[in-house]
């Protein structure tokens, strides 16, 4: 468990598999699959073991740097 009480709300915080998380730079997102996380019951905080923070940074420089963003898979674009 990562933690047990929401810092923010004080609510149980429960560990999850999330399914689809969203890593977001800019106007650019990238969805990972299957992310670990303590998950508050209450306001819906998200609390990620050190592993998964890494990951998810990894994914944040990968956006930032365009040439490692080209080894991702592109499922589709955003409009507005
Ligand atoms: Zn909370």
């Amino acid at each position: 468990m990562i933690v047990s009480k929401c810092a923010i709300c004080g609510g149980k915080v429960e560990e999850q598999e999330i399914s689809e998380e969203v890593v977001r730079v800019g106007n650019d997102f990238v969805i990972v699959e299957n992310v670990k996380a303590g998950v508050c019951v209450e306001c819906g905080e998200r609390y990620y073991p050190p592993g998964v923070v890494d990951r998810l940074r990894d994914i944040e420089r990968s956006i930032r740097d365009r040439k490692r963003l080209k080894k991702l898979d592109v499922i589709g674009s955003t409009y507005i």
